[in-house]
């Protein structure tokens, strides 16, 4: 006899990669029926980040097809498993990165399930029940209590869901590595969904923002909308020598390889850089860089659960949500090539409810 289990499996509509050309056409394939610690919703909107980018192309050698991208997602609960009491039907709700983790490790006992040997992405995984995981770019969710956020209330929910992933991935450093002291400067490399963010979450921290860029037609509203203090040209040679040596804290986000030692130069003394950035080559240090200065470099990964939903919580009490340019589905290529280019102000996210159809 079959698993009662299978006659409620879900069909759900999607756009997935085929094959490392990364394009994205409709596709349709089933998520499992809702288990007893399952929260099911239905998928309103969906943050495109740089990362689901870098995997429809298999930039990082991982990749398996079809992908179903797309890690910010939130929605409306439809259905709860028996064993689920914190949410509720009707309640709007979030999926970041993972969806799942082995909860005994010293990691998961510490809140840090990204860190998790046996974590699960949210696609272009493999789940614990053998199933192959596929993300946001699709209508409907089911996904283990644990690893669901609660979105806050006051905040439009289009320009919330890139927190899930852009967010968290910015403020977990910030916090972990002390870069969110009133009255330090601190520096953003890159102006993209991870770069704005930070300088966001630097501004409501009370420092002193600089954001460091390739593309200059960013300054106007870099200083205008995002509140940043000072705005570094990266390619004017000028620019970064004057900036040498200015500022306390950097968290680089940019998205290819380019060389570390000029922002470097312009860290103080025991100045830090943290990479959040993921290029596909890896990146170069003159050691002088660090040893002139007691200089230190160190990365990050997005965010546990916890600290997901704590910095959802700290978006909602100040206000804080993402620029974003919004879609419907059948844009999302072209949004592919344009975040190539590192033209969008400054997450795409898209409209799923409006432009997917949903069977439930
Ligand atoms: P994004 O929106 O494309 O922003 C990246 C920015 O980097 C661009 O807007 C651009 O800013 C700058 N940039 C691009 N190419 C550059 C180059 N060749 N040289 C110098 N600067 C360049 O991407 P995102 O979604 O913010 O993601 C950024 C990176 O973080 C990606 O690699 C992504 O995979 C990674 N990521 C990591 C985590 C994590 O857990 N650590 C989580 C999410 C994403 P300007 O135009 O201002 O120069
Ligand atoms: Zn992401």
């Amino acid at each position: 006899m079959a698993p009662a289990a299978a006659a409620t499996e879900v069909e759900v509509d999607a756009w997935a990669a085929r094959d490392t050309s990364g394009h994205l056409s409709p596709f349709t394939f089933s998520r499992r029926a809702t288990g007893p610690g399952d929260v099911k919703f239905k998928i309103l909107f969906c943050g495109v980040c740089h990362s689901d980018l870098h995997q429809i192309h298999n930039d990082w050698g991982n990749s398996t097809y079809p992908m179903v991208p797309g890690h910010e997602m939130v929605g409306e609960v439809t259905e709860v498993g028996s064993e689920v009491k914190a949410f509720k039907v009707g309640e709007i709700v979030g999926v970041g990165c993972l969806v799942n983790s082995c909860q005994t490790c010293d990691p998961c006992t510490q809140h840090l399930e990204q860190y998790c040997g046996k974590k699960v992405w949210t696609y272009n995984d493999k789940d614990y029940d053998g199933t192959i995981t596929q993300g946001g770019y699709s209508t409907i969710m089911v996904c283990r209590q644990e690893f669901v956020l609660k979105m806050p209330t006051n905040l439009p929910l289009d320009a919330a869901a890139p927190l899930l992933c852009a967010g968290i991935t910015v403020y977990s450093p910030m916090k972990h590595f002390q870069m969110d002291v009133a009255g330090k400067h601190f520096g953003v490399v890159g102006l993209g969904g991870l770069g704005h963010m930070a300088v966001k979450f630097g501004k409501a921290f009370g420092m002193t923002v600089t954001v460091f860029s390739t593309s200059p037609s960013k300054e106007k509203e870099a200083r205008e909308l995002l509140g940043a203090d000072r705005f570094i040209a990266s390619k004017d040679p000028e620019q970064m020598k004057a900036a040498a040596g200015s500022i306390d804290y950097i968290i680089d986000t940019v998205s290819a390889a380019h060389p570390l030692d000029l922002y470097l130069s312009t860290l103080k003394l025991d100045g830090k850089l943290v990479m959040v950035g993921i290029p596909e080559k890896p990146l170069s240090i003159h050691a002088f860089s660090l040893t002139s200065a007691r200089r230190y470099v160190g990365g990050s990964g997005i965010g546990g659960i916890k600290e997901t939903q704590e910095m959802l919580d700290f978006c909602g009490e100040h206000n804080i949500t993402c620029l974003i340019e919004k879609i419907p589905i059948s844009y999302v290529n072209t949004a592919m090539e344009r975040l190539g280019k590192s033209d969008v102000k400054y997450r795409f996210v898209i409209d799923i409810a409006n432009s997917l159809k949903s069977e439930d």
